[in-house]
């Protein structure tokens, strides 16, 4: 289930907002002011962030070009509310890296399309069950990888990381990034075991004759690509 974070200080407006959203089958996610979202950021990665621009502590603004400049949480979709309405204001949030910008007040149904639009657009989150790429089957339901129907044996670990780079292809992370989404935030690993299993993922896709789609790129980290390396 796709995980969403509310920052608004706002109680009667955070619970209508977790209403709507838990009712169209989101799993949501609670914060009063931007200490305890960057908490909760750091605990379990959200599949997409709201963020009212007032807040307590630290304007939503600020909390969101924080989550924009951190590279664990820079690809995190963010949409930011406000009451304001000001062009300029518009202009700030976007600039600040914010996703959407939306003005209150807003209908739940205007605020799930641009969420869905956002998500989309992200990609990051897609919400398919099943990722065919290169050749290489994902069955997410399953946890289960297959090629031309062969079954692919993997660990749990390797199978997250498959899952990640399948849902994110074409773009190159850094070890730091793989571990902040593979593992969490939270987690004491050291860069150096990603290798280990990235090693590992490649044994088994070799086995069935794909492991050129988890490349290296020399200084940078890891990538999916059904490119070729040019190595
Ligand atoms: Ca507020």
């Amino acid at each position: 289930m796709r995980q969403i974070l509310i920052v608004e200080d706002e109680q009667p407006i955070r619970e209508m907002l977790a209403y709507a959203l838990r009712r169209a089958g989101f799993d949501v996610c609670e914060a009063e002011d931007s200490h305890k979202a960057r908490i909760h950021l750091t605990d379990k990665r959200p599949d997409l962030v709201l963020i009212d621009w007032m807040l307590p502590d630290m304007s939503g603004l600020e909390l969101t070009r924080l989550i924009k400049r951190e590279s664990a949480t820079r690809d995190l979709p963010v949409i930011m509310l406000t009451a304001r309405a000001a062009e300029g204001d518009k202009v700030a949030g976007l600039d600040g890296g914010a996703d959407d910008y939306m003005t209150k007040p807003f209908s739940p149904r205007e605020l799930l399309s641009r969420i869905n639009a956002v998500l989309r657009r992200t990609g990051g989150t897609s919400t398919e069950d099943k990722i065919d790429l290169g050749g290489l089957q994902l069955d997410r339901a399953a946890h289960r990888v297959t090629a031309g129907g062969a079954d692919v044996p993997l660990g749990p670990t390797e199978y997250r990381m498959l899952e990640f780079f399948m849902l994110n292809p074409e773009r190159v992370y850094t070890r730091a990034q793989v571990l902040d989404r593979v593992w969490g935030g939270n987690v004491y690993v050291e860069e150096r075991t990603i290798d280990v299993h990235i090693r590992r993922l490649r044994k088994a896709l070799e086995g069935v004759d794909m492991s050129h789609l988890v490349q290296t790129v020399r200084g940078s980290g890891y990538r999916f690509s059904t490119k070729d390396d040019g190595a």
